[in-house]
Order: structure tokens, then C-alpha cells, then sequence
């Protein structure tokens, strides 16, 4: 992508078809002279060497023309991300249930400001653009975690290869696998500092696969969202089941496992067609299409769980003990048990206390000591 910019020739040729891009208008008219306009400037009637110095005084809009030229793919999903990474202006955009984040910047500001480098998050991916030296309009990008913003480049492990994303994905800080590519646990510490295009775009779908496509899909107003009910019922095999899984179990399990601090996908798939689950969908930059198969495997251990008859038990507690539980399942559902220091014996999380409470509490088979009643 871009490994060549068109040349003088390749304009004037394209001239002659008319070239119409981001402002700048090039026109070879009847008379076999040239039309040239910007935003600032139109001038008509230029001969060949008039044409060539007056582009001379215009390289943002040349050079520009010149890289989007040799991307190519109008209309694709790659190419309306790099123009989203740089905040072109796009076209094919709709309005419509989309994060637009900044205002477009139009060639000469853009310009002016690749030459700074522009930044924008993907998840949690820092995208950097800027100018590529030489001057011809080429784009350089860099990717690191948005934890990294700040970190000089020689500090972090420096890979070149787009497809190294794939080992850098796999797992999180703790060296856990991730199952779930979008969960907000990617490792930090990395930098692909200088990829094309091409590598960009590959890189992305490594770290976050389908979310260029399906977010260009968005755009266009083309996403096609399967619901839950629909997913549900074209399982087969041990998946079966899950249709089974009560109404009100779907919201519980879209509050457990497609917020923002779980995934960064933003949820566009409800109960149906014309029934919104209650839980937030999210505010990430990328839709999710349908439930994905994380989901769906924990909603056939949910759907078993949820046929079992609800008893009535009883049980000693002490009113902090019965607290102690639901800080337990707070602390564990949210992830904090390990920032939770062993010192601490006033959080019901801490390890003592709950070391203690088992003590206290469980009976000889490993259980809370408690009596079913009829
Ligand atoms: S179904 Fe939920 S957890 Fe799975 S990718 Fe979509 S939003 Fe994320």
C-alpha cells in the first residue's frame, strides 16, 4: 500500500479524466490548458510549466492527492480507517450510531499536523500517523498501548512485523491467556513504530479481528446484527441449551460479560429485534455484531445453573459476615482480589478474613454449614 507515489505523469494523466480530492481540483480543459483550484485559489488557463509551478506552491494538496492516490480502495473499510487515523474527512460516513470523535481536518491543518504526528485510540491501541520523510506525502504509523503514551520509544520492546501483534495479543500482563481479544487486558511495554498502511491495518486485525470491518460496515449504515434470540436458537449440540436461558438471565449475563471494563467492543446486539436488553451496551468506537463465543459457552453453563429449583436455606451469619460475602463477590467480580493487601483485614476481600470465615463457617465437606428447608 503506497510503496510507490505517482509521479508528475500520473497526475497530468489523471487530469485529464479530472481530479476532484479533498479540495484540490485539477482539469485539463478543451483549449488543452489546466484548471487548477484549492479553497484559497482558482487558476485557469495554465500551460504545462505554469501548472507545474503553481502546484509547486500547493505540496499539502499535491502530496496528499499523491498518497491517497496510491492507497487506493475507495469505499473500502481500509482505507476509510487510515483516513479516520489522520481525521480526513470521509465520505461514505452516516451519523448514525457511530462514535465520531473529532471534527475532520481539512488538507492544510492535517497537513500541518502529521507533521506533528496525529493521534488516535482504537481500544487500547495508540495510533500515531505522521509524515514519512521525503516530503512526497508518504504516512508513517506508530502503534503502542495507550498505557505507553508517555514512554520514550527506546524503552519499550520494539517489533517490526505486524504480525507479531498476534504473540503480543495472546496474553495479558500476568502472562494469562486471553480468551477474549477485545477484553480491556491487553499487555503493555510494545511498539511497532514504523509501519504502512498495509501493516497498520494488519496489525489492528491481529490485536482486535473484524472491528475495522464491522466498524466501516456501521458506518455505511450496513452492520447486520445477529440478536440473541436468534443466536441462541440456531445452536446445536451442547450449545443447545442456551435458548433456554431465562429472559431477564440475558440481561444479567450482558451486565457480566459485555460492559466496557469487561470488553471494549461496544454491545449493538439486544434480546430481539424490538426487546433492548438493560444493560449498557458500551461506548467503545467498535460495534459487536453478536454474541461471540465466549459469551455463548458461558451461557450454557448459565442456562444449566438457571434450571435448577431456588431452596430456601438457613444459615448463621453475623450481620458483617453476610456483608463479608457481598464484598467477597464484589471484590472477585471485579477483578481486585490481588490489589487487595494482606494487611488490610478491614476489606471483607482480604485473604485472613476470608481464610477466617471459612474457618468459622464451613462444615466438614467443604460448604457453608446450612440447612435446606422444606
Ligand atoms: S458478545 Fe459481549 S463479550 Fe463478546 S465480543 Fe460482544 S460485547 Fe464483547
Amino acid at each position: 500500500m503506497a510503496d510507490s507515489l505517482p509521479d508528475h505523469e500520473s497526475l497530468l494523466a489523471a487530469a485529464e479524466e479530472g481530479v476532484d480530492f479533498d479540495g484540490f481540483v485539477l482539469e485539463r480543459t478543451d483549449d488543452g490548458t489546466y484548471a487548477l483550484e484549492t479553497p484559497e485559489a482558482r487558476e485557469t488557463t495554465l500551460e504545462e510549466g505554469e501548472l507545474e509551478r503553481a502546484l509547486e506552491s500547493i505540496p499539502a494538496f499535491v502530496s496528499n492527492w499523491r498518497y491517497w492516490d496510491a492507497i487506493g480502495g475507495e469505499g473500502t473499510a481500509r482505507r476509510t480507517f487510515l483516513r479516520w487515523c489522520e481525521r480526513a474527512p470521509i465520505a461514505d460516513a452516516t451519523t448514525e450510531g457511530q462514535t465520531l470523535g473529532d471534527e475532520p481536518l481539512e488538507v492544510p491543518e492535517r497537513h500541518d499536523a502529521l507533521e506533528e504526528g496525529i493521534v488516535r485510540e482504537w481500544g487500547q491501541l495508540r495510533i500515531a500517523v505522521r509524515l514519512a520523510d521525503g516530503g512526497e506525502g508518504e504516512r508513517r504509523y506508530e502503534l503502542r498501548h495507550v498505557d505507553d503514551a508517555d514512554r520514550a520509544r527506546e524503552e519499550l520492546e520494539r517489533r517490526e512485523d505486524p504480525r507479531d501483534a498476534r504473540e503480543l495479543s495472546t496474553y495479558d500482563e500476568e502472562g494469562r491467556y486471553r480468551p477474549l481479544k477485545t477484553a480491556p487486558t491487553l499487555r503493555s511495554g510494545w511498539v511497532l513504530p514504523d509501519l504502512t498502511g498495509r501493516a497498520l491495518v494488519e496489525a489492528v486485525d491481529f490485536f482486535y479481528p473484524a472491528t475495522i470491518a464491522n466498524w466501516h460496515r456501521e458506518r455505511r449504515g450496513e452492520l447486520d446484527v445477529d440478536h440473541w434470540l436468534e443466536t441462541a436458537e440456531r445452536q446445536t449440540g451442547i450449545y443447545d441449551v442456551i435458548d433456554e436461558l431465562p429472559r431477564e438471565a440475558v440481561d444479567w449475563m450482558a451486565e457480566a460479560c459485555c460492559v466496557d471494563s469487561q470488553c471494549l467492543r461496544r454491545r449493538e446486539w439486544e434480546y430481539d429485534d424490538d426487546d433492548a436488553l438493560e444493560a449498557p451496551g458500551g461506548d467503545g468506537p467498535f460495534p459487536c455484531r453478536e454474541p461471540c463465543s465466549l459469551v455463548v459457552a458461558a451461557a450454557r453453563k448459565w442456562a444449566i445453573l438457571e434450571s435448577e429449583a431456588e431452596r430456601t436455606y438457613e444459615l448463621e451469619l453475623t450481620t458483617s459476615e453476610l456483608n463479608q460475602l457481598a464484598e467477597l463477590i464484589d471484590a472477585v467480580a471485579d477483578g481486585r482480589t490481588d490489589e487487595i493487601r494482606e494487611a488490610d483485614v478491614n476489606d471483607g476481600a482480604n485473604r485472613y478474613r476470608a481464610r477466617y470465615l471459612r474457618a468459622k463457617r464451613f462444615d466438614e465437606n467443604g460448604g457453608l454449614e446450612a440447612t435446606k428447608r422444606e
